[in-house]
């Protein structure tokens, strides 16, 4: 048989005995004799590893000697050694599609006990690939050019780290907050485990690093909206929410703050965890990033009435109060994305058996950890919300988390935050503390070391899952107090702990808006609704869209240290995309014959990337090959057949299906 240019189309086979993998069942030399004998082969061969640099350079040196324009290699998966043997082709000269590859491991060897069976199976697969292959045709991977730019969406410790890596390495980054402030929960800590450092100290000089960077444009109070484009050129759109101030006037003197009609602060105060309150013009925090002011049209008597004199606007000297400020879109050409949204923690009032909202004494641990906090809102000072300062403390373990009725998922971090708060409210208030907890998981570095030195301190910790938080008393010595019932599990008895402060260490859950994040940039999620990696192991900082990464708790539950070491990976893999400076893509995608497309639309709503657009000035669909992952969903569904996709044309499988089914 010729191919298009007249030439004789000639064959080369290989099977490889992968050590024993294959060989040990698979009767290698049979199938390469069947495939000798097959129309078109010149030559079939057995090598003991084909993927070695030998059997690579048998491979080359056979295109060279007999004249190869086809080569077939029967080994392991397509997704281990596909890439490496069309390598060897190009190496050769050859165009490497030419190529099929024919896994007999884990569909033969691995699968199949009986090695006659498994070795007939073989041959079968072979002289599919064989009949296939000749009617491969030469493709060519595109080039496309990287833009230099890089968003990374999420302005906590993760988006943090991943803006200023890329940054310092001399990439234009926007880094997009939907807070007032970039810092995330990371600024509402007070001490980190187990090193117990002031979390503030070690973070605020990287948030005006963040402020003070020429690569660096910082949009807070910003929403990305959408998404476009591909890797190498997304098109984002970003909402600007006003804040009725003009950020690049403000300077952050407060004068406005102190000039306003609330002569108190009166409103909930979202940084404090509403223990606080708050202006409706205000600060979040004293070392926010951007350092200027945000009005709140909630509560702003400007807004609501529309009678209030607004000295704040009469008092600032630098006009920056602007009541007129509307919203703004932002329209940004970027090459990658870096998704870094975090979490929010597991809501109390969902297992209302722990008192959370119902008895005053019972608080959650990020509330706990702005109370112990000598900037927050009792300037470190431990009282209950009914005054008392308490001299019993219990803090509950797993609460949205390892629970079939809540969060099955173990959120990590909890047991570590929840020996740190033992540790700084023990110190601040010298009361017995005690820890309910289902077993104690330290696996970082220094953590265990750290529980050991809370046994040191006293701190009494009672293996069992709190049953219940009540007010309901049975003796003197209960009287006055919140009653933790719980079923201790190393005395196995069921103990009454009467304390005057319960603390929920809540789960970590997927951040609000993280699903329309993920359908914006095309992103799975798990079950629990965290971001999917590409792979967990081998591509942990990479999705299933190309040139989109993600960092930080977005993908799980995880400390900081770890939040950002996977923050430095995703800014690594987006510098490398971007150094780089171009994408290839592999040419399997599918292209629409424009002659007969009759305009039907009904494979553009069917494409999971969303790469088919319908031209209106010729009437056709049309399909942009960059952002085309050659599925194959258009190319069956279309009614008049108008879609072909490369490496998997008709005559391609049809001649391949043909063979493993022909009887010989
Ligand atoms: S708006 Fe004006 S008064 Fe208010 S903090 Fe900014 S600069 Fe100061
Ligand atoms: S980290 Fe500890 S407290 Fe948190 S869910 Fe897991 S076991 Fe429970």
């Amino acid at each position: 048989m010729t191919q298009g240019n007249g030439t004789e189309i000639r064959i080369g086979v290989y099977i490889c005995h992968c050590g024993v993998n294959i060989a040990g069942t698979i009767d290698v030399k049979a199938v390469a004799e069947a495939a000798g004998k097959l129309p078109n082969v010149a030559i079939a061969r057995t090598y003991k590893y084909m993927c070695s640099d030998p059997g690579q350079e048998l491979i080359i040196s056979d295109i060279a000697e007999h004249q190869l324009n086809r080569i077939v290699v029967a080994a392991c998966s397509p997704n281990l050694h596909e890439a490496t043997f069309r390598g060897a082709m190009e190496r050769a000269g050859i165009n490497p599609y030419y190529f099929q590859m024919v896994n007999i491991r884990e569909h033969g060897s691995w699968v199949h006990t009986d090695p006659v069976a498994a070795t007939e199976k073989a041959k079968d697969q072979v002289r599919a690939a064989v009949a296939r292959v000749v009617h491969h045709k030469p493709l060519e991977r595109k080039r496309l050019a990287v833009n230099q730019s890089v968003l990374v969406v999420g302005g906590g410790i993760a988006g943090i780290t991943a803006a200023l890596d890329l940054a310092k390495s001399g990439k234009r980054v926007y880094l997009v907050e939907r807070e007032p402030s970039i810092g995330g929960h990371m600024a509402k800590y007070d001490k980190t485990f187990p090193t117990l450092d002031c979390a503030a100290c070690i973070l605020t000089p990287k948030m005006s690093e963040v402020r003070e960077h020429p690569n660096i444009t910082l949009w807070t109070y910003s929403e990305v909206t959408e998404v476009a484009g591909h890797i190498g050129k997304f098109k984002v759109k970003v909402r600007r929410k006003p804040r009725y101030i003009d950020e690049e006037l403000c300077v952050g003197c407060m004068d406005c703050v102190s000039a306003c009609v609330f002569k108190e602060p009166k409103f909930e105060d979202e940084f404090n965890e509403g223990l606080g309150k708050r202006k409706p013009i205000y600060m979040p925090f004293p070392q926010a990033v951007p350092p200027v002011v945000t009005i709140d049209p909630e509560t702003c008597l400007k807004f609501r009435t529309g009678k209030c004199k607004a000295p704040c606007e009469t008092v600032c000297d630098r006009k920056a109060v602007d009541f007129n400020q509307t919203e703004r879109i932002e329209e940004i050409e970027v090459g990658a994305v870096i998704i870094a949204t975090g979490f929010k923690t597991f809501d109390a009032t969902r297992l209302p058996l722990y008192g959370y909202g119902i008895y005053p004494n019972v608080y959650t641990s990020l509330e706990v950890e702005r109370l112990v906090n000598s900037s927050g809102p009792t300037g470190g000072e431990i009282v209950c919300r009914d005054g008392r300062k308490p001299k019993s403390i219990g803090i509950i373990h797993c609460v949205g988390s390892r629970d079939k009725k809540t969060n099955r998922w173990c959120s990590r971090v909890c047991c570590m935050y929840s020996l740190k708060l033992a540790h700084l409210l023990r110190e601040h208030t010298g009361a017995d503390v005690y820890q309910f907890y289902i077993d104690m998981r330290c696996p970082g570095k220094g953590y265990d070391e750290f529980y050991e030195k809370l046994l040191d301190e006293g701190i009494q910790m009672i293996r069992g899952r709190a049953a219940e938080v009540t007010d309901w008393t049975m003796t003197p010595e209960e009287e006055g107090k919140l009653v933790i019932r719980v079923e201790d599990t190393l005395s196995a008895y069921v103990r009454r702990i009467p304390v005057d402060m319960v603390v929920l260490s809540v789960g970590l859950e997927p951040a609000e808006g993280a699903d329309e994040i993920r359908r914006m940039f095309n992103i799975s999620c798990s079950k629990e609704g965290f971001f999917l990696e590409k792979h967990p192991k081998l591509a942990p900082v990479e999705t299933a869209t190309a040139g989109v990464f993600i960092a930080g708790c977005c993908q799980g539950p995880k400390d900081i240290p770890d939040t950002v070491a996977q923050a430095g990976a995703a800014a690594a893999q987006a510098m490398a995309l971007l150094d780089k400076g171009y994408v290839e893509m592999e040419p399997n995608t599918a292209y629409i014959n424009a002659d007969h497309c009759s305009g039907c639309k009904s494979c553009i709503p069917l494409c999971p990337y969303h790469a088919i657009s319908f031209n209106e000035a010729t009437g056709k669909a049309e399909i942009n090959e960059a952002l085309c992952s050659g599925c194959g969903t258009c190319v069956a569904s279309c009614p008049s057949g108008s879609i072909t996709q490369n490496l998997f044309e008709d005559a391609q499988i049809f001649s391949e299906i043909d063979e493993v089914l022909s009887y010989v």
